[in-house]
């Protein structure tokens, strides 16, 4: 269990952590490969979502899975980027959270994975918590406590919390 006064010094809640999905790098499950492939090598992320035409999550796309969409053991079959859709292409979602997830939960599935997929009501995507944005708000509560007086003033925070 995380004590509630550290979590609350971490992080306020998903939102704090959250990239709004207007600033994530996107593809709709109908795009092309062409244009999937356009897309991650300008943004230069390893993996984004895959979002239906309702801006649903219901894949991860990533450069391997295209490009290994296109080769045979003779050649890479270039014509084909135009042909294949992402969603021939893309992975299920390992997993996801919501904005009631505990911090805790978030905490030991960043460890396994790059990002975390944020969805609403009916899985409609909100937007990724990810292992920068989180170690960002780790490192600074770390380093808030540099010193025996910081250290007594937050036990004495947790005293009073659990006095209360
Ligand atoms: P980071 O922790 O910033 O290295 O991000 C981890 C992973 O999250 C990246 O490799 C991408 O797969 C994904 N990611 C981070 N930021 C974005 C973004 N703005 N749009 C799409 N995917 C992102």
């Amino acid at each position: 269990m995380i004590h509630p006064i550290i979590e609350h010094k971490i992080v306020n809640s998903i939102e704090d952590l959250m990239i709004p999905a207007d600033n994530v790098a996107h593809v709709f499950a109908n795009n092309t490969l062409s244009h999937g492939m356009l897309v991650l090598s300008t943004v230069n992320y390893s993996m984004i979502p895959v979002l239906s035409s309702d801006s649903k999550l219901i894949g991860l796309i990533n450069m391997p899975l295209m490009i290994k969409a296109i080769t045979t053991i003779e050649a890479i079959e270039v014509e084909k980027l135009d042909q294949i859709l992402i969603e021939e292409v893309m992975i299920e979602p390992p997993v996801f959270i919501t904005v009631d997830t505990s911090f805790e939960r978030i905490l030991s599935l960043l460890v396994d994975h790059n990002f975390l997929s944020v969805l609403g009501e009916e899985g409609i995507f909100l937007g990724i918590v990810t292992r920068r944005n989180l170690l960002t708000h780790v490192n600074r509560f770390v380093h808030s406590i540099s010193d025996n007086e910081d250290l007594k003033q937050l036990i004495l925070e947790i005293a009073r919390y659990e006095n209360k």
